[in-house]
């Protein structure tokens, strides 16, 4: 994966690999983290325990993979931190392979992004430690349900939670209920940008379900979702466009087949320098169909 890694450095359209399950990881090894800055420059950066505490490059955004296993790419990871070169930190799908708020490696978070509801990107359960189990079958035996490992962790960082559609009132519920602030919870919606901690924070459509597990509902009526095979609605999945301070420009994709948005929004309208795609073949869109065309974009694929 160090081979991707590179790919993340010099802002280019990075390929993940596939993951298992309905889901597709964003990729990239861990600990290491890698900073990117528009003009494609990248400088080797520290490993994770060190970025959670470190200082940022003053021209990279700082990007660290969170996964299951220290060095390695696993079937669960999805976590990535994006850190603005003026401090500002970005938790992106924490899923099942945070540790929760204390997960030392997360550093201060001022913002936590979950793309959809889906259990492996919102965290249904999490890894009680960094290398539990085997990066085949990380162990992920702590259940955050009818919570969330998302949800717990902006609470214990006083971060903000950013997403489209009917997903932000959901989650400020569950804000609420974990003792945070549900106003903490904000909607944009898409193709609108919030800004953040100098960041400007733009969603866009993602082509893929969002159904909401009874196991995130606490009482009768998850029950009863669960008995009859049925999701709860919260809206259309959401994927990210982040454009830092010092101009880069990202795509952040969420588990998604090909969109149109993906040509006119991500490409033409804010030309991403670095997309990080969710790639499966079976859930989401395959290798083979890349959705940002160098033509349309500065990123370009490797
Ligand atoms: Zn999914």
């Amino acid at each position: 994966m160090k081979r991707l890694l590179a790919a993340l450095a010099v802002t280019v359209f990075a390929a993940p690999a596939a993951a298992q399950s309905d889901t597709e990881a964003p990729a990239a090894e861990q600990p290491r983290s890698e900073s990117a800055s528009p003009d494609g420059a990248s400088e080797d950066a520290a490993e994770a325990g060190t970025t959670a505490s470190g200082t940022s490059s003053s021209v990279g955004v700082k990007v660290t993979a969170l996964g299951s296993h220290d060095g390695e790419f696993c079937a669960r990871d999805r976590a990535m931190v994006f850190e603005d070169p003026n401090g500002t930190r970005i938790l992106y799908d924490a899923g099942r392979t945070v540790a929760g708020a204390n997960d030392e490696r997360l550093g201060e978070i001022d913002v936590v992004l979950v793309s959809h509801v889906h259990g492996d990107h919102l965290g249904d359960q999490r890894i009680e430690s960094v290398n539990a189990g085997t990066c085949d079958a990380p162990e992920t035996n702590v259940s955050t349900t009818p919570n969330s490992n998302s949800v717990e962790i902006a609470v214990g960082k006083d971060a903000q939670m950013v997403t489209g559609s009917e997903m932000a009132s959901f989650l400020g519920k569950k804000m609420e209920a974990a003792g945070g602030d549900p106003k903490a919870s904000q909607l944009v919606r898409f193709g609108a940008s919030v800004d953040v901690g100098g960041v400007a924070i733009t969603t866009v459509p993602a082509v893929h379900s969002n159904g909401l597990s009874g196991d995130f509902i606490d009482g009768p009526l998850g029950e009863h979702l669960k008995t009859a095979g049925l999701n709860a609605y919260v809206g259309q999945p959401t994927g990210y466009v982040l454009t830092f301070s010092n101009g880069l420009s990202v795509y952040l994709s969420g588990d998604t087949g090909v969109t149109a948005e993906q040509e006119t929004v991500v490409g033409q309208q804010y030309g991403v320098q670095l997309a990080v795609i969710n790639i499966g073949d079976t859930y989401t869109t395959g290798p083979r169909k890349p959705p940002l065309s160098s033509t349309t974009s500065s990123s370009r694929r490797v």
